[in-house]
């Protein structure tokens, strides 16, 4: 697979981070990482109770006034292959050999779930130098504000799991991703595509109960009948059904320092196309040189300053005042 022209800035980032904490050992460089806050809220995704309907895609259009996009030109109807800028909820394919066997990973497929996962110290908010990204400090829901974005793109190159899109067709690009739906929050609404997901495979809640609610399910047996909720992990509407095997690991109990968006599948999640990460947070050590050096880009104006001086001077022949 060849090296994407994403994946190449990443990886001159995260060398250039590397090489920069190697080179110059920086006194308290690393923050304390950011824990999960006890209100934290998020989402609880099984990608074995998932159908693939993608009724969470078309909710989440819906509640965040998102346009189609279109992959192939011809099609009328919405249908996107990744995130985008369109898109910030995805439902995706994994397929294996005759790929009959559901939530196999050999001669099988599975479905995933793509979407900002809310992490707990995220690399995203860490590495924007002008707060346009922030961590809600009651919910943790990582939030965009467009009035404070200059447009770096920081975020898109911080970001381990390439949630955030820019707008690239726009006169004035914002930066695009799941934001939990928060904007329903003060209604008593919460994330659409939990609202709208009819088999339980996308629940909403507190993450301390989802994560209780996974390793619930992490601990039933093959073939037993269990009850699952229904939209929010506190629901008193649930379906029964019999119990499928799982891996033993709960997506984002640990990577990258955490996520409150967790998953659960039978397919390895590296498979599935999320990324191995190590189980501290990466914002924590990272956070302080992305300051300094985006405080470094006050030397180009600085040396722009002295230009035009220079140029007003020789062609004045006077001081300025
Ligand atoms: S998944 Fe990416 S965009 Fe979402 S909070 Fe984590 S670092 Fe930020
Ligand atoms: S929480 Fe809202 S914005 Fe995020 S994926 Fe679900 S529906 Fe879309
Ligand atoms: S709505 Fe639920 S079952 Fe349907 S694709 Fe989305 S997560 Fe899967």
């Amino acid at each position: 697979m060849g090296l994407s022209r994403r994946d190449f800035l990443k990886v001159s980032a995260s060398g250039g981070l590397m090489l920069a904490s190697n080179l110059t050992p920086v006194p308290g460089l690393a923050r304390e990482p950011v824990h999960l806050l006890p209100d934290a809220q998020g989402i609880l995704y099984d990608a074995t109770v998932c159908i693939g309907c993608k009724a969470c895609m078309t909710a989440c259009k819906e509640y965040n006034h998102l346009p189609p996009d279109h992959y192939h030109p011809d099609n009328i109807w919405d249908d996107p292959v990744d995130l985008s800028a369109k898109t910030i909820n995805i439902v995706k394919l994994y397929t294996n050999g005759t790929g009959v066997a559901k939530d196999q990973e050999k001669n099988g497929y599975s479905y995933i779930r793509r979407l900002c996962m809310h992490c707990v110290d995220p690399s995203c908010v860490s590495a924007c130098p002008v707060s346009a990204l922030t961590k809600d400090p009651n919910t943790g829901v990582v939030r965009y504000n467009k009035n404070n974005c200059i447009g770096c793109r920081y975020c898109q190159i911080a970001c381990p799991y390439n949630v955030p899109k820019f707008q690239w067709d726009q006169a004035f690009p914002q930066i695009v991703k799941c934001q939990l739906c928060a904007h329903r929050f003060p209604q008593g609404g919460y994330a659409a595509c939990c609202e709208f997901c009819p088999t339980g495979a996308s629940i909403f809640g507190n993450v301390q109960d989802l994560m209780k609610e996974a390793k619930r399910r992490l601990a039933l047996k093959p073939g037993q009948m269990a009850e699952y909720p229904l939209r929010r992990v506190d629901s008193h509407d649930k379906t029964p059904r019999k119990v499928t095997p799982y891996l033993n690991h709960i997506y984002g109990a640990q990577e990258g320092g955490g996520t409150q968006v967790l998953m659960l599948a039978n397919v390895p999640f590296n498979q599935l196309g999320l990324p191995q990460l190590p189980p501290g947070s990466q914002a924590s050590h990272s956070e302080t040189l992305y300051h300094t050096l985006y405080k470094g880009m006050i030397v180009p104006y600085v040396v722009l300053g002295g230009l035009f001086y220079l140029i007003y001077k020789n062609t004045t022949g006077h001081e300025l005042p």
